[in-house]
C-alpha cells in the first residue's frame, strides 16, 4: 500500500520503481535509484521509448508534464531549455517527461498531438490538460499551477 507522504517514482536509468517521503523531498534529499543508483530526480527526462514512458505514467503518483517535441522542431529547440528551467523548480512534485514524436510515435499518435511543441498535463494516467506552441519557463510553471501542479 502506497502511503499519502510516500512518491512513487520510475528510474530515469533502469526503470525501476521507487518510491520516496514527500517530507524528506520537502527537506532537499534526493534519493538515488534503490536497484541501479543513478539519482532519480534530475529534472526533464528524456522517455527512451514508448514502453518507457507508459512505464513513467503507470507507476509514478506525481502529476507528470509532457513536452511533446521533435529534431527538426525550431520552436520546439527554443523552449528546451525553458522546459529544463521549470522541469527543475518542479521537481520532486511534478514529474517531467520528454517526448521526441519521430521516435515514439505511438505515443505521440496515442495523444493526437497534431502540432508540437505541445506540453500534455496527466494526473492519475488520465490528461487534465494541454498547451500548443512555445511558452518560457515562467509561463510553463504559471500554466501547470492554474491546472493543480506546483
Ligand atoms: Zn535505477
Amino acid at each position: 500500500m502506497l502511503k499519502d507522504d510516500e512518491v512513487l517514482v520510475v528510474c530515469p536509468q533502469c526503470g525501476g520503481v521507487n518510491r520516496a517521503q514527500r517530507a524528506k523531498l520537502a527537506d532537499g534529499k534526493r534519493p538515488d535509484c534503490g536497484a541501479c543508483g543513478a539519482p532519480l530526480f534530475v529534472g526533464a527526462i528524456e522517455a527512451r521509448d514508448d514502453a518507457a514512458f507508459a512505464r513513467h505514467v503507470a507507476r509514478t503518483n506525481l502529476p507528470i508534464l509532457v513536452d511533446f517535441w521533435a529534431e527538426w522542431c525550431g520552436p520546439c529547440k527554443m523552449m528546451a531549455p525553458q522546459f529544463a528551467a521549470a522541469a527543475k523548480s518542479l521537481d520532486t512534485r511534478v514529474r517531467c517527461l520528454k517526448v521526441d514524436t519521430e521516435r515514439l510515435r505511438e505515443t505521440a499518435a496515442r495523444f493526437g498531438i497534431r502540432s508540437i511543441p505541445t506540453l500534455v498535463l496527466i494526473r492519475d494516467g488520465h490528461e487534465i490538460a494541454r498547451q500548443a506552441g512555445a511558452m518560457d519557463a515562467r509561463s510553463i510553471l504559471r500554466w501547470a499551477a492554474s491546472h493543480g501542479a506546483e
